[in-house]
């Protein structure tokens, strides 16, 4: 199995390494990763200037075949596949930080194992919770391989969001939270006096049981299933059956 892997935080993150230390158990794997951080930049691609990429190999272990590039997790991901054709299976991440619930919207992490599905390849994302201090990625190593195993294992899911808890007790299948929305702006004022705004996150309501965020705050590792296909299924049956627009 040909693995690419990409994240949001940039090449040097200590998730992507560890990422990459746990994927080798599974085949051949190669990086193409930001070369800054890339977080919260959603689905992004570069469309008006030129990529440009580095051989980027410090920090990864066994001789892995590593790129830093001027972009986007989104263009990463396109740019590693056009390099290596052979790619079976896209992972993004170990992001630090969770992607669950409307962080899905703009995460770059998740955006990056996206892309990898619309290039038709099977494609999971992984991320942890960031708190004073960064994921202890050694400790979630073996949780983060049992999630792999799982999902490559899988013939037929090809887009999958995994967020891990700070120490997993097990594994749920969820869905994705969508009761709140944790992107909020808190106003203040800068040291000049001038007006200024946070965006920031923070969760507004308790999480409904079974969806990702409900996991893990419980203590599991969350798996989600994802689709591209936005269509609203029982909207645009609605609309055509109560108001045709067709002459
Ligand atoms: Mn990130």
């Amino acid at each position: 199995m040909n693995i690419l892997i990409t994240n949001d935080d940039g090449i040097y993150s200590p998730g992507i390494a560890s990422l990459a230390r746990v994927a080798s158990n599974f085949g051949v794997v190669r990086v193409a990763a930001p070369d800054v951080e890339q977080s919260s930049m959603g689905h992004a691609i570069t469309a008006s200037r030129p990529l440009h990429y580095k051989k980027s190999p410090v920090n990864f272990e066994n001789n892995i075949e590593a790129i830093r590039v001027n972009g986007t997790p989104a263009d990463c991901v396109a740019l590693g596949l056009h390099l290596w054709k052979d790619t079976d299976v896209i992972l993004s991440g170990v992001n630090i930080g969770l992607n669950v619930g409307n962080s899905m919207w703009h995460s770059g992490t998740l955006a990056g194992a996206k892309q990898g599905v619309l290039f038709g390849k099977k494609a999971i994302a992984l991320s942890a919770p960031a708190g004073e201090t960064e994921p202890d990625f050694p400790a979630l190593e073996p949780f983060v391989k049992e999630a792999l195993q799982l999902l490559l294992n899988d013939s037929t899911v090809n887009l999958t969001n995994v967020n891990f808890p700070q120490k997993p007790i097990g594994m749920k299948y969820t869905r994705q939270a969508v009761q709140q929305y944790d992107g909020i702006v808190i106003p203040g004022n800068d040291p000049r006096g001038r007006k200024h705004y946070w965006f920031t996150i923070m969760p507004l309501d308790p999480a409904e049981a079974d969806t990702d965020r409900w996991a893990v705050e419980n203590g599991y590792t969350s798996i989600t299933p994802l689709r591209l296909d936005l269509t609203n299924e029982g909207e645009l049956n609605r609309l055509l059956r109560v108001q045709p627009v067709e002459q």
